[in-house]
């Protein structure tokens, strides 16, 4: 079952458990979509039902981020930890590697993804990137079937969000893939275009900081963490009164 914040549900797992969960509907090839949504989507959704029918549709929702895992906290039904998406793929790639599985990674600028295809063969041995196509075409049809000719264990589909979720939502009959994940900015840090927040930032839990600095232009973005946890405090108030 999942867990609501705000409406919206998030599988309740440890990062090993979710690694495994994606294996499994992998090897299974049903083709489904894994989303890591952040505060800014949770919100986003609470005025699009067609986004939050589009998350929730998810095989897999993964809380990235701490405001979502504050949130919960927050709502007295903690998550067990927060699900970065780089750290989700980077769990699947390890076992990828040692099975020989093959990656398709769409998305970012033009030359990015054959970078970040380049760095991920070599920091996963055993890893096959099959394919790489940049996130600015027009027309999905060629794309598919690109990715269908080749058809990929794993396909990453980072448009950013919610352009990615959208995307997976729309295609996923159409796709000949084992599972796909939306990971926004995820090829341009495995490209080294963009750094993560080094570990101890992350262990803090100010990835979010860091990214700000590094990015000032995700200020007007960043405004929504505050907002969601105001919201999230309304809920935790309206709960009390119905006596939840
Ligand atoms: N992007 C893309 N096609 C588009 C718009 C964006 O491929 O039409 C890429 C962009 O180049 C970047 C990623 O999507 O690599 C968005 O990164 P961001 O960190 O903003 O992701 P978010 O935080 O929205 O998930």
């Amino acid at each position: 079952m999942r867990v609501e914040v705000l409406g919206l549900g998030f599988d309740n797992l440890t990062m090993d458990e979710a690694v495994e969960r994606g294996l499994e509907l992998m090897r299974r090839r049903d083709g489904g979509y894994v989303v890591t949504p952040n505060p800014e989507i949770a919100m986003a959704c609470r005025k699009d039902p067609e986004l939050r029918g589009i998350i929730e549709g998810a095989a897999l929702v993964l809380p990235d981020g701490i405001g979502v895992v504050y949130g919960a906290k927050i709502l007295g039904r903690p998550l067990k930890c927060k699900v970065a998406g780089a750290d989700f793929a980077q769990g699947l790639f390890d076992v990828m590697a040692r099975e020989g599985r093959s990656v398709f990674l769409l998305g970012a600028k033009p030359g990015v993804a054959e970078e970040a295809g380049r760095n991920l063969m070599s920091a996963h041995p055993g890893l096959v990137v099959s394919g790489t196509a940049d996130g600015y075409f027009k027309d999905d049809g060629p794309i598919i079937e690109r990715i269908n000719a080749l058809q990929p264990d794993l396909l990453l589909v980072c448009l950013g969000a919610p352009k990615q979720e959208r995307w997976m939502s729309k295609n996923r009959d159409k796709l000949k893939v084992g599972l796909m994940a939306g990971l926004g900015g995820s090829l341009d840090v495995y490209a080294g275009a963009v750094q993560r927040a080094p570990e101890s930032w992350q262990r803090h839990n100010v990835e979010w900081l860091y990214r700000l600095i590094q990015e000032p232009s995700r200020f007007g973005r960043m405004t929504q963490l505050p907002v969601f946890l105001v919201c999230v405090v309304g809920e935790k108030i309206g709960e009390k009164l119905k006596g939840k």
